[in-house]
């Protein structure tokens, strides 16, 4: 008796390997059926309200899947580029950057300078030179956002977008004045990912604060990290207020990541943005 439930039990348990083997087989049918399918899709099969495009299986099933062909010009991407560029914009204010440049950013027009702030690769050294009122504040503004918005792998799947608010965690926007005029702001941007000194050489002349400032430039130099210095110093000035340490650091990965961009037009503070 035992034996013969031992028997049924084996059967059992053989059609049922059975009957996920066929399953299993039958999902992998599917699923080279839809990458197939989906590689066909090579521009936006309107209408395009959520951004999913319907793969008919057999004739009576049909799924939806996220379309691969999704762009800043579908009607869904353009929502989608539009959220995501709003929802930046309120993670900027909390990570300290001042209201006025927020307050410059328009969307879908493009500036010279992003042309060149895309070049950076958020590595090293990037000094927007200029007078003052040139937008140089405003450049650095502008990095910080690219940076966020860089952050996210996939801009059209709001399931990412936290990695952006997680990304401003690793920014720090400070003026020179800030970093030597409290200590724990100097000791954070020494270590901060993603640092930007705003107005570097406005900070009160004072042989201490120079050296903070020092220390801050060369511990960054040395980690690697990312910096983004706005001044309207030139070199030689640097030079001669903080050392040629400094400028040496400053320039020596010119080329290879590190830049400097000249800012000398007025209008792009206003012509804004992203
Ligand atoms: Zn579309």
């Amino acid at each position: 008796m035992q034996k013969l439930c031992y028997g049924i039990g084996e059967k059992r348990q053989r059609d049922q390997a059975e009957h996920i083997g066929e399953r299993t087989l039958r999902l992998l049918e599917e699923g080279r059926l839809i990458e197939e399918k989906l590689k066909e899709i090579k521009s936006c099969p309107k209408p395009c309200m959520d951004g999913m495009v319907e793969i008919n299986i057999s004739p009576e099933k049909t799924m939806k899947h996220n379309c691969p062909a999704i762009a800043s010009n579908c009607q869904y991407g353009y929502q989608m580029e539009h959220a995501l560029n709003c929802h930046i914009s309120d993670i900027m204010p909390k990570i300290n950057i001042p209201r006025r440049h927020l307050e410059n950013f328009r969307e879908e027009k493009q500036v010279e300078v992003l042309a060149e702030i895309d070049k950076w690769p958020a590595r090293g050294f990037l000094i927007f030179t200029g007078n003052t009122r040139s937008g140089k504040s405003f450049g650095a503004a502008l990095t910080v956002r690219k940076f966020l918005k860089n952050r996210n792998r996939n801009r059209f799947d709001r399931s990412t977008w936290e990695t952006a608010e997680s990304a401003g965690n690793s920014v720090l926007w400070c003026t020179a004045m800030d970093i030597i005029e409290d200590r724990e702001i100097a000791a954070r941007a020494k270590r901060q990912y993603f640092l930007v000194i705003d107005d570097l050489g406005g900070e009160t002349d004072t042989p201490v604060g120079q050296a903070a400032l020092r220390n801050i430039i060369l511990k960054r130099h040395d980690m690697k990290l990312a910096t983004v210095i706005t001044t309207i110093l030139t070199l030689p000035e640097i030079d001669i207020r903080y050392g040629s340490r400094v400028t040496e650091r400053l320039i020596e990965d010119i080329g290879k990541g590190s830049m400097i961009i000249e800012c000398s037009d007025a209008s792009m503070r206003n012509s804004a943005v992203i």
